[in-house]
């Protein structure tokens, strides 16, 4: 017997040789050093391969490139192909996927499992032509046999009818194609290759009723007289009526698309038709459809009682509204396709495009859900699953899936062993083990993140919390929205993944902590204030504020006396006292060396505030007489900045130090230039010492 061919496509001569021998014995294994060399191979004998081993990586042309030629040019169809790769990344992964390949194998390799992969690929793919080409039989077989039933049929009514016996082919030619460019050009009628089939095989019985119709009046040559117009009319209900008594087959597509044919098809989209007056979309599509190209042929043929009308002037009639009322798009149809229109009728369908056709349904068959190709689709996707479970339980994620409809969350085997819950999770928001883990309102956090997507930028991401093994950890919840094709597209689930940042957040936050604290007492810093400061003034007036800047009086003394450890016990007695003397609302930092910051909120009068606070603050500690000065602002009008409103404090605080110390001041204009008449600043580098006498 001869042995199946395998193409070997790697620049390294190792690896080639390696995989050479692990497979000669059983196959013909042809070789390719590079991409170019294995595109010219393919061109050549596609045919005659059964497999591809490509590698990712290789100079000028690399594997995707070759994946991607193979798929624009429908090799991929005919020749599976497994990636070969040392590359563990999952994007690249998922890139070959995308591009068709059928497996990934990882080096370094393991002779058996190259070999089993290898087998079971191409019995895969042996097995999915073998079914394609089962199902293209069946469907060519059922095709044929209705259609010759349907097309005796239909030849009888045309032969009582007196026409030319190319009318029924031609308007289902027509509908075929007419129903082919609607679907390209909207998607208000969502028809299946299936129900365009079915439809214009039913088109050919849309005068079926005109059995019912006495000859006299169905092949009178001159004009109808009104009875025999009104009797005329009858049979589009006749037509329908045959059908609803049929004993069988009554739920048959065909049967069912051909009543609303033969019932509607001299409705018109303006509701003046028959025989129910329906207007516009209320005449089902494939109805509209027949009418209209039972229109145009009946005007481009010759009858008993007229001439055939050229094509062109046919389409002009039509579109001019001569000829009845149609809807917009599928005149719009006709109008942009008269030239395929016309051509479609002169060609004779010839059996092989027929063929090629159905071959094509046959395989859109298969791959549909509804198809037969289960066993090779369960198959593929145990397959994705085991290697995906495989990758997930590397990577170390939780991974997720989740789908609106059933509500179910699927976690990966991993995730759901490190969150302690199961893999799949009915009505996730309701699962108390969830809640507990993430917290409440995490459901309406998740699907406030997802409401962030479109279905062009699908990703989206957010940082979480999650309560692991009694601590909580930062996770990133990493999610791709998925966006349904309706019109407007709706979200119909998500997949991604939560990676755990824990470590990273939690140093972030430490250092972003340190930033704006004084390691010394505790208290925010100059910085600090500031930020959380600055977005509360702009909500005035809604509010009145007020800024109180004090600095020690004589605390050059506390240090020269007692020493700098007693200083910083001075400072932290001063932090401690200022914690308990302001309100949870109120503000208050440690600015510079000896200088503090207050920022308050007042209803109506300020100076029992400011005392209460000043009171608060002097003391004695180990004999050293805690004695401050302080210079306090009020916001007066909307729209004043912060440093403003901290320079005005500094002035009066100035103005404090001036009259004697152990004292304070609230700011007003007449403090206005007090710091730029004083004496030149000796400021150190932390701003506030040895900035006063
Ligand atoms: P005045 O009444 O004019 O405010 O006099 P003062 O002695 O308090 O002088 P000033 O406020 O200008 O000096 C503040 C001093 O605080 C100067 C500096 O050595 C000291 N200092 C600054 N930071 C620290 C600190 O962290 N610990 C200690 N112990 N002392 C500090
Ligand atoms: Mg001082």
């Amino acid at each position: 017997m001869q042995k199946e061919k395998i193409l070997i496509v790697d620049d390294s001569e190792m690896n080639r040789s390696i995989l050479a021998d692990m497979l000669g014995d059983e196959f013909d294994i042809s070789e390719a050093a590079n991409g170019v060399e294995a595109i010219s191979l393919l061109q050549k004998h596609s045919a005659e391969y059964s497999l591809v081993l490509l590698d990712i990586v290789m100079p000028e042309m690399d594997g995707f490139d070759v994946l991607a030629v193979m798929k624009r040019c429908g090799w991929i169809e005919e020749v599976p192909v497994i990636m070969v790769s040392a590359e563990t990344a999952s994007e690249q992964i998922e890139r070959a996927y995308e591009l068709g390949a059928t497996d990934f194998i990882m080096r370094p390799f393991d002779a058996s499992i190259v070999h089993r992969r290898v087998v079971n690929t191409m019995l895969l793919y042996a097995k999915q032509k073998k079914l394609v080409s089962i199902v293209e039989e069946q469907i060519y077989e059922k095709e044929q046999n209705s259609s010759l039933m349907v097309d005796i049929l239909s030849h009888i009514v045309e032969f009582r009818n007196g026409e030319s016996g190319r009318h029924i082919q031609h308007v289902r030619t027509l509908t075929d194609l007419l129903l082919h460019k609607l679907c390209e050009v909207t998607d208000r009628y969502p028809l299946s290759e299936v129900d365009i089939s079915v439809i214009s095989m039913a088109s050919a019985l849309h005068d079926i009723g005109k059995i019912g119709i006495d000859d006299k009046i169905l092949n009178k040559p001159g004009r109808l007289t009104d009875e025999e117009f009104a009797v005329m009319k009858t049979h589009s209900a006749i037509g329908a009526q045959m059908l609803e008594d049929l004993p069988v087959h009554k739920n048959n597509p065909i049967v069912i698309r051909a009543y609303e044919i033969c019932r509607w098809h001299h409705e018109r989209f303006d509701g003046k038709g028959y025989p129910d007056g329906l207007k516009g979309d209320e005449i089902p599509i494939s109805a509209q459809v027949v009418a209209l190209a039972d229109v145009y042929d009946a005007l481009t043929s010759e009858r008993v009682y007229k001439k055939a009308i050229p094509h062109e002037e046919a389409i002009d009639m039509i579109l001019q509204g001569k000829c009845g009322a149609f809807n917009p798009v599928l005149l719009d149809c006709l109008a942009q396709n008269a030239t395929s229109v016309k051509n479609s009728l002169t060609l004779d369908v010839s059996k092989a495009s027929r063929r090629l056709e159905i071959r094509s349904f046959a395989d859109a068959v298969l791959h549909s859900k509804s198809g037969g190709a289960s066993e090779r689709t369960l198959r593929l996707l145990d397959y994705e699953r085991m290697k995906h479970n495989f990758f997930a339980a590397m990577t170390e994620e939780i991974q997720f899936e989740y789908s609106a409809g059933p509500d179910i969350l699927k976690l990966s085997p991993w995730g759901a062993n490190k969150l302690g819950v199961p893999e799949n999770i009915v009505s996730p928001d309701k699962n108390m083990a969830l809640s507990a883990l993430l917290g409440e309102g995490w459901w309406q956090r998740m699907g406030d993140l997802l409401k962030t997507t479109t279905p062009d930028k699908p990703e989206c991401s957010r940082e979480e919390q999650l309560l692991l093994g009694g601590e909580y950890r930062w996770y990133s919840i990493i999610v791709r929205a998925i966006w349904s094709d309706d019109n407007p597209p709706q979200i119909t689930g998500a997949i991604g993944k939560a990676v755990d940042i824990h470590d990273a957040k939690t140093k972030i936050n430490e250092l972003r902590e340190k930033s704006i604290r004084d390691p010394l007492t505790g208290l925010l810093n100059r910085a600090g204030v500031r930020e959380q400061i600055e977005p509360r003034i702009k909500g005035f007036p809604d509010h009145k504020y007020a800024f109180a800047i004090f600095d020690i009086d004589f605390f050059k003394h506390a240090n020269d006396e007692h020493g700098h450890l007693f200083g910083d016990k001075v400072l932290c007695y001063i932090a401690q006292r200022l914690n308990h003397s302001i309100r949870q609302s109120d503000l208050c930092a440690r600015i510079g060396g000896d200088e503090f910051l207050i920022f308050f909120e007042y209803d109506n009068d300020i100076h029992p505030i400011i005392a209460r606070i000043f009171k608060a603050l002097c003391g004695e500690i180990d004999s050293f007489e805690v004695r401050i000065s302080m210079g306090v602002s009020e916001m007066h009008e909307e729209g004043e900045e912060y440093e403003e409103l901290f320079h005005r404090a500094d002035q009066a605080l100035y103005c404090s130090k001036r009259a004697g110390r152990a004292q304070y001041h609230l700011y007003d204009d007449s403090m206005k230039d007090i710091l730029t008449d004083r004496e030149p600043d000796t400021e150190t580098a932390d701003g506030a010492a040895d900035r006063r006498e």
